[in-house]
């Protein structure tokens, strides 16, 4: 819970982004005054910071199980995701991508801006719990396939796919994959090899770190272009000097996550089954959206028939309580989901879509108050 201007504010909302961790601003605080020096000098203050840089690419690099080498610091999520999609196709000899309907916009506006550029795209459906099959991934699969895109997690839903198959095919075809695992990195346990994505996209403030900061893991031997040109550094790929206060932010939001993901992750599950199992008692009609396993462990998403998702946050904000209906980069717009949609469900019911997303402040307390006064909340709308 936090205290907003003298009451209870019950954050549900994690999903769309983190407060940053008290242990990762205080690492973040001297990057800002004492130790400002640039990472690409050669005098010794400019060492050090250089120093703290490669302590967060290796601690970024532990969470997921890669090589530090493999690890390029960049903006965010969204840089990840078009770096990744633009980076692969420019370096292939191919013009087509497989990708899913239910992508986050990061993906789903760069593939489209591919499709304006005359590349194919082949847009993969997903089943009524938003999951891609890998059979649809290998069907698509051409001779000038470039790369296969589908994310890790959806956001909106919780959906997790099942990558590491995909990734079995995508081998076998020699088509780079990447993943959007913005929603996953350090919520669930993640191998690069075992799950085997060639590229793979992280965002700082996802996880408890600083916003505007973000990863794209890129396995050694994937071909991609540069992204940004000036000064060439993250090993010539991503120039920019590098946003080093965030950066080290996200390497300490790294090393926490991971140190702390095998008691959170059951504990975040044991409050989400709490909250889900209330709400299907207390509130009829109401349907749940995404699997019931495979499933991320903070993630409830439902829908309720004729309601208007937005005039129900708004009855849950006056109740102190921060929730979701779409995703937060559409909640201000009245378009109904893209992911609901593609699972199927039908404009109305797509409409009154709820998400909450839980994080390492909520308790139970919190979440036998949104059972207190969602039920409530339903009836009268
Ligand atoms: N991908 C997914 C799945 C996301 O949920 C988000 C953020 O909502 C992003 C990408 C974008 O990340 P960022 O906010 O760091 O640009």
């Amino acid at each position: 819970m936090n205290e907003a201007s003298n009451r209870h504010v019950i954050y549900l909302d994690h999903a769309a982004t983190t407060p940053v961790r008290p242990e990762v601003l205080e690492a973040m605080h001297p990057f800002f005054r004492e130790r400002f020096g640039n990472p690409s000098t050669l005098y010794s203050i400019g060492k050090e910071v250089a120093d703290a840089v490669e302590t967060a690419r290796r601690q970024v690099a532990d969470l997921i199980g890669s090589d530090p080498r493999e690890i390029y610091f960049t903006s965010g999520g969204t840089e990840s995701d078009n770096w990744a999609i633009r980076g692969t196709v420019i370096k292939s000899n191919g013009d087509h991508v497989v990708t899913s309907k239910i992508e986050h916009h990061a993906v789903l506006e760069t593939c489209k801006d591919l499709e304006r550029e005359g590349r194919e795209v082949a847009w993969l459906d997903v089943d009524e719990d938003g999951l891609v099959s890998p059979d649809d991934v290998a069907d698509a699969i051409r001779d000038d396939t470039a790369l296969v895109t589908i994310m890790h997690a959806n956001n909106e839903v919780g959906a997790i796919e099942p990558i590491a198959e995909i990734s079995e095919v995508t081998r076998e075809r020699g088509v780079p994959l990447h993943t959007d695992a913005v929603q996953t990195v350090g919520k669930v346990p993640i191998d690069v090899d075992q799950l085997g994505p060639d590229l793979l996209s992280i965002s700082g403030h996802k996880l408890y770190g600083p916003k505007g900061v973000g990863v794209l893991y890129v396995r050694r031997g994937t071909r991609i272009a540069k992204f940004m040109h000036g000064g060439e550094q993250e090993n010539r790929r991503r120039s920019g000097t590098l946003n080093v206060p965030g950066i080290v932010g996200l390497g300490k939001a790294a090393e926490l996550a991971k140190s702390e993901l095998t008691t959170e992750m059951p504990r975040l599950e044991s409050l989400r089954d709490r909250l889900l199992e209330g709400i299907m008692a207390e509130i009829p009609d109401v349907r749940l959206s995404g699997p019931r396993d495979r499933r991320l462990p903070h993630n409830v998403h439902v829908c309720f028939r004729g309601i208007e998702g937005e005039g129900l946050i708004l009855r849950l904000d006056h109740a102190g309580v921060c929730a979701a209906t779409g995703s937060a980069c559409t909640s201000s717009t009245l378009e109904p989901s893209h992911v609901l949609l593609a699972m199927g469900r039908p404009h109305e019911v797509a409409h009154g879509s709820l998400r909450l997303t839980l994080g390492r402040d909520n308790t139970e307390a919190d979440i036998d108050r949104v059972l207190e006064v969602l039920p409530g909340a339903v009836a009268q709308l």
